[in-house]
């Protein structure tokens, strides 16, 4: 394969290319906030199945008052009830049992209370525990919509930049002969694709050419297309070589 050496070095050009491009398309698929944002939806789901959880207590606790609060009406109508009727009997054995019943009412009356006030008790400290949870959920939201849109912004701007590389890589290319142009791509499947040879080094894998190689380099025309005996980049030569 021959090729002009501008020809060739139009490949680094397009080698670089390709590597921004391989960059910019990793940096669309892995925004740095997706392993937070995954984890934050795993931990809302906990929090949220919590808050539920604190929810149905409160809701049994305020069933559970206004249960104890009509018993407290029942037992109110009652002694209303009992005290009229105290007005209108004679019979003293009447009166006495109406006497006992309201004794056993005030007694029921004082305990609903009690009970009402230590449910009061409870219920508050379970509102408490409801906030709380609540507030943990929408820090945990906030937390998630924020890197969201950082991340939606991070890939967004890689999104462009890649459109952007696009459309000078086929710039690029267009410039360069097509048997070259298929013959960097094959090479670009398994290596850098090509790669400046500088001071005796291929740039594409990094390692030194040994004697022999670099003699028939040297040997080699300028327009021939090298390839490197490591890596297969195709080598480009310049005064930077070392040859
Ligand atoms: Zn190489």
């Amino acid at each position: 394969m021959n090729a002009t050496p501008a020809e060739q070095l139009r490949l680094l050009e397009l080698a670089d290319l390709d590597t921004r491009l391989r960059q910019a398309e990793h940096a669309r698929a892995n925004p740095p906030q997706a392993a937070r944002v995954k984890a934050l939806i795993e931990q809302r789901q906990e929090l949220s199945r919590e808050l539920s959880n604190r929810q149905g207590a409160v809701e049994e606790m305020q069933a559970e008052l206004g249960r104890i609060e009509s018993d407290v009406k029942v037992v109110r109508a009652r002694q209303d009830r009992d005290t009229a009727l105290l007005q209108t009997v004679s019979n003293p054995k009447d009166a006495a049992g109406l006497e006992h019943e309201l004794d056993s009412l005030r007694r029921r009356q004082r305990e609903l209370e009690d009970s009402e006030l230590e449910i009061m008790e409870r219920l508050e400290t379970a509102e408490q525990a409801v906030a709380d949870q609540a507030r943990l959920v929408a820090e945990a939201n906030e937390e998630g919509a924020r890197l969201s849109g950082e991340a939606k912004a991070l890939v967004a701007e890689a999104t462009a930049r890649i459109a952007e590389l696009q459309r000078d890589r086929a710039a690029v290319a267009a410039s360069v002969p097509a048997a070259l142009l298929s013959m960097y791509d094959a090479a670009a499947s398994r290596s850098s694709g090509a790669a400046l040879l500088r001071a005796r080094t291929c740039t594409g894998c990094n390692m030194m050419l040994s004697g022999t190689d670099l003699n028939s380099l040297r040997q080699l025309p300028d327009e021939a297309v090298a390839t490197c005996p490591e890596c297969g980049s195709i080598l480009v030569r310049t005064g930077e070589s070392g040859l």
